[in-house]
């Protein structure tokens, strides 16, 4: 019997995978769209439900332009958001990044290719990062990116 619990510790994890829309049907994020309005309080009810806090150098790595694009689309009540963060300062390694949102700006899962950014709730700096852009996008209306 105790055997049989100790098997199934054993088995190894299912590496999650957010199920996303085909990648050839994101657009751009341009000033003129709208999108599920995500605001800082929204973004800290994210970091509170995994345990965590807003680190602020997020918002450097926003502003310093380490993200490269967003685009979104949008699929069966979700707003999906890809994007691809610049790992370091030397912008040679990225990670890409996945979220989707309810309309109401609620994340609703994330997953990052960076090795803390196991969905379905990964809050490693580069989900964040592309979070607060949101965040910056919706309250400014415009990204920041590395590619502008
Ligand atoms: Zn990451």
């Amino acid at each position: 019997m105790f055997d049989d619990v100790h098997n199934i510790r054993d088995e190894p994890e299912v590496e999650f995978h957010m199920v996303v829309p085909e990648y050839s049907t994101y657009k751009d994020l341009h000033a003129d769209q709208t999108i599920p309005a995500v605001t800082m309080e929204r973004l800290q009810d994210f970091l509170s439900a995994c345990y965590t806090n807003f680190n602020p150098k997020v918002a450097d790595l926003y502003k310093g332009r380490y993200i490269q694009y967003v685009r979104t689309a949008v699929h069966e009540n979700l707003v999906y958001v890809t994007s691809s963060v610049w790992a370091k300062m030397k912008k040679t390694v990225s990670y890409k990044v996945d979220a989707s949102l309810t309309k109401d700006g609620v994340v609703s899962e994330s997953q990052c290719e960076c090795a803390a950014g196991q969905g379905p709730a990964a809050h490693c700096k580069h989900v964040i990062t592309v979070l607060f852009a949101l965040v910056a996008f919706c309250k400014d209306g415009e990204l920041l990116t590395d590619l502008t």
